[in-house]
């Protein structure tokens, strides 16, 4: 028993870890959650916009179809915590829950606080014990890890779970030093790469309309190497001084696999509302209401004032033309452009700026259905330190759970069977 009372040390209080300590805790065993900040879920504090979408109502054919890459290795996971295991530990944990659009899962307080809240107090109910210190490395000896080494010290545990999430948003304290942990236990790591993050412009249009937001935009990506349209959806977007960001753009980043200067394309359609023959009698109307005006000067029913100047030097056609002698052949080159204004994409903004860490702890290296490392024994991982990754809409936070859940399982099993 004496081994016993060393228990399960859990490196990261995010979604991932939290979920890990208190399924664990669930068995029996005593539990020690490593955050490096003072507080816990810093970076759940600020998911969805500080609503915190934190799962996705989907089925698993959906669920699965949304990890782009490796979801075979989630079948397990997924199998023993889904997305009905997600909403109802929430809802017994007192944060009712609501359903939006594309099934994303919010708390009914759209506060993402209530969700890092209640999983602390959960830890607290189940007796876990918090030491907010930043863990430098692996205690391993004999291909065994034997515990946890921080500042000066030493902490002996039975087995070490690593949950210290991804590379992105470092501020919230996932600065990758889980890698170098994997590392050091004899795993390979897959390179990391930025995943749903804003994308660069090879070009000045959208420094030239920075600061606007567009709310009901379609955006598609033609991948010109495989002259394939690669994403298409319909949305909110925005453009900054580098190129392009919002909910659709992020969205759409994970799809550009991989990365190459000149392959992507995308392109927006200003109007998705309207079909061409009613945007072009919409355009022959507005130009038979000011007939006599600049052409410049008789878009402002159509379009945001700021977009105006840009599109008209981009369309070609002079600023100062009298509407009444725009031609035919100007009117739909305009109205091509309103249906699908191309920018080229160079490049992904750096990953600190990105929601999610492509990449990571290699998959063949960790046994799928029970988190543990295949290099070390006693080690287990979960969450985004591993090589995994989601679309937008709570799939994410999805991963960590399950995977942390089944983690916190595993590890618990392992400490009993070690002391029977
Ligand atoms: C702005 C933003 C919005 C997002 N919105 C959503 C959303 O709405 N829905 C969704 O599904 N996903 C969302 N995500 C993604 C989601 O937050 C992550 O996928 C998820 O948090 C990963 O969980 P994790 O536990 O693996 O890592 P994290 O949540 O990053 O937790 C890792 C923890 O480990 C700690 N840690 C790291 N190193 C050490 C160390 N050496 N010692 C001690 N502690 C350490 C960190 O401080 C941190 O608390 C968002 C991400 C961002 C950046």
């Amino acid at each position: 028993m004496e081994q016993l009372k060393k228990g399960v040390a859990v490196i990261g209080g995010g979604a991932a870890g939290l979920m890990a300590a208190i399924h664990a805790a669930e068995l029996g065993v005593p539990v020690t959650v490593y955050e490096r900040n003072e507080r816990c879920g810093r970076k759940l504090r600020i998911t969805g916009k500080g609503r915190c979408n934190v799962t996705n109502h989907c089925t698993r054919d959906d669920f699965f179809a949304n990890i782009p890459e490796n979801a075979r290795f989630l079948f397990s996971a997924w199998s023993r915590f889904d997305s009905a295991e997600t909403e109802r530990f929430f809802e017994q944990a007192g944060v009712p829950l609501k359903v939006e659009r594309g099934n994303r899962v919010f708390p009914v307080s759209d506060k993402a606080t209530d969700i890092v809240d209640a999983l602390v107090r959960v830890c607290r109910e189940k007796g876990i014990s918090f030491i907010h210190e930043r863990v430098d490395g692996l205690k391993i000896e004999n291909d065994r890890v034997r515990g946890v080494l921080y500042g000066k010290k030493s902490m002996d545990f039975d087995v070490v779970i690593v949950a210290t999430g991804g590379l992105s948003y470092p501020l919230t304290g996932s600065t990758g030093d889980g890698y170098r942990f994997a590392e050091a236990a004899g795993h390979s790591i897959v390179p990391q790469q930025p995943s749903l993050v804003p994308l660069v412009e090879d070009g000045r249009f959208c420094a030239s309309v920075q600061g606007l937001s567009l709310k009901n935009v379609a955006l598609s990506v033609t991948d010109r190497q495989k002259n394939k349209v690669i994403f298409r959806d319909f949305g909110e977007m925005m453009f900054t001084h580098f190129g392009l960001t919002g909910p659709l753009v992020l969205s759409a980043s994970a799809h550009l696999r991989p990365m190459e200067r000149g392959r992507y394309t995308v392109s927006i359609d200003l109007k998705p509302a309207l079909d061409e023959k009613m945007l072009d009698a919409r355009l022959l109307s507005d130009f038979e209401k000011y007939k006599n005006k600049d052409f410049l000067n008789a878009l402002g029913d159509l379009l945001p004032q700021k977009l105006i100047q840009p599109l008209v030097e981009q369309s070609g056609i002079d600023p100062r033309k009298k509407v009444h002698t725009v031609t035919k052949e100007e009117r739909r080159a305009f109205l091509q452009l309103l249906k699908g204004l191309t920018v080229e994409i160079k490049g992904f903004r750096p990953i600190e700026e990105a929601i999610v860490t492509k990449g990571g702890v290699k998959l063949t290296e960790i046994d799928p259905r029970t988190m543990a490392s295949k290099k070390t024994a006693g080690l287990y991982f979960a969450g985004e330190v591993l090589d995994l990754d989601a679309y937008t809409g709570g799939f994410n936070l999805q991963i960590a759970f399950s995977t942390g859940v089944l983690a916190g399982e595993s590890a618990a099993s392992a400490v009993w069977e070690m002391t029977e």
